[in-house]
Parts: C-alpha cells; sequence; structure tokens
C-alpha cells in the first residue's frame, strides 16, 4: 500500500474544541468554522454518499449531444453539464437557437433520470449530522450548493433529514460549479460577507467556486480518491474525511 502523501494546507490548531449551548451533540469545531455566519456545502460525496456513475452520465450526455450533429472528441473528457453546456453554447453561437434549447432541456431531463436511480438509497457522510448540528447550535447558517438537479438534492436531503436553509442546485443558476454563482445566491440571499462563509466540498469545482466568490474554503480529498482533487485548486484547509472538522 503506498504512503498518504503529506497534506498541503492543514491548520496547526485544528481541534479547537468548546461546550454546545444547548448540549446534546458533539459541538466541537474546527477552527476555520469558528467564527463563520454561514457554512455552505457540496452534497454528493460531502454530506452525502449516493451511487452516482459520473462516466455514465458523461457518456449519456455525448450520445445525445451526437445527435446534435456536434463533435464530441473535443468533449470527451469534460464532465456531463460542462459538456451539456458547451455543446447548448455551440449550437446557440451557430444559430440554431431551437436546437439549443432543445438539447439542454433533453439533456437535464436524462441526468435528472439517471440521478434520481442512483441517489435513490443515500447514506450520511460519517459525521455529518454532528457537524451540522453543531454548526446550528451556533447559529450558523447551512447552504447546500450542489450541481444535481433540485428535484433530487431535495429528495435526498429530506430522505436523509438533512439540517439546512436554503438550497442552491444547479436549477436555480445559470451557470453551475466551478462558477461562484451558486455561492453568490446563497451569500445574497443570507446578506452575508464571503468572509464570513466557508465553502466545502470534495471536489476542485466546489473549491474554485467558494474561493472565486471570496470565501474560505475546506476540500475534503476523499479517502477513496488516490489522486488529490485539489492539486491545482488548494484550498484553505484540506482535510480526508468530513468528521475532522468536528
Ligand atoms: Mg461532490
Amino acid at each position: 500500500m503506498s504512503a498518504i502523501p503529506p497534506l498541503f494546507a492543514q491548520c496547526t490548531d485544528r481541534r479547537l474544541l468548546s461546550a454546545s449551548p444547548k448540549g446534546g451533540y458533539n459541538a466541537g469545531m474546527h477552527v476555520i468554522l469558528n467564527d463563520a455566519e454561514a457554512v455552505l456545502f457540496d452534497l454528493d460525496g460531502t454530506l452525502v454518499e449516493t451511487d452516482i456513475d459520473f462516466s455514465r452520465l458523461r457518456a449519456a450526455s455525448l450520445q445525445l449531444i451526437a445527435e446534435y450533429g456536434i463533435d464530441t472528441a473535443p468533449l470527451q473528457e469534460m464532465d456531463a453539464l460542462g459538456a451539456v453546456e458547451q455543446a447548448v453554447n455551440t449550437l446557440r453561437e451557430a444559430g440554431k437557437k431551437q436546437e439549443s434549447a432543445e438539447l439542454r432541456q433533453r439533456a437535464f431531463a436524462r441526468l435528472q433520470a439517471m440521478e434520481m436511480a442512483y441517489c435513490a438509497s443515500p447514506r450520511p457522510v460519517p459525521g455529518m449530522y454532528d457537524l451540522l448540528h453543531a454548526l446550528r447550535s451556533r447559529g450558523a447558517r447551512i447552504g447546500i450548493i450542489t450541481r444535481n438537479d433540485r428535484e433530487v438534492s431535495l429528495r435526498t436531503l429530506n430522505a436523509l433529514q438533512i439540517p439546512y436553509d436554503l438550497l442552491v442546485s444547479r436549477d436555480d443558476v445559470r451557470q453551475v460549479k466551478p462558477h461562484p454563482e451558486h455561492v453568490r445566491v446563497a451569500l445574497q440571499q443570507w446578506d452575508i460577507a464571503p468572509a464570513r462563509c466557508v465553502v466545502v466540498g470534495d471536489y476542485w469545482m466546489d473549491v474554485e467556486a467558494g474561493r472565486a466568490a471570496g470565501c474560505r474554503t475546506v476540500g475534503i480529498w476523499r479517502l477513496d480518491v488516490p489522486i488529490n482533487p485539489f492539486r491545482h485548486h488548494p484550498p484553505d484547509l484540506l482535510v480526508r474525511e468530513l468528521r475532522e472538522l468536528l
């Protein structure tokens, strides 16, 4: 077994604990969250485990895109949503407005159906409830920022009874992560300064969205992910598990 590479961004006093004013939950908190008025979490892979097969989402999207006569070779390395957005723009720029809108609508419907199936049995990531309740007990707002469909996200949140104040799904923005729009929508809604908000996610797009909006960021390099997904987008804090934030 290969050794885990050293982390490049860790706080030194990372287990600053304090008692919960309400008790009941473990209200200890990592120092980066101490003065946060709001914490925005990615959903899949960060708060919950789902069975989303991203390569199959991409394959299904590329198949649909090809039906519109677009060369999919340059899109092979992109994620499903990125490929769809690029293809939609290509059609629009070619003056094919109707096809562009139709492709977007069909692709989103197909992705929603697949995501619905993959997210049928979501499971909480260890430490998720303790962390969210600890944030709640301190009065911090909790936002969910996800590239997932709104309906799928709501089902997941409801199925696991996840406490949250705001959901910003892909249906709620014009540009999805890594664009900062998800983050800006939440901050505007709450009238909270970016410096008082922390963005937490398991992929570089989460960190990039948070950084671009002016927030502090936490990257979770999951233990089942062999290559550091944040190697080109270092967060303010890198952890291997969500529960390290407790
Ligand atoms: Mg994720």
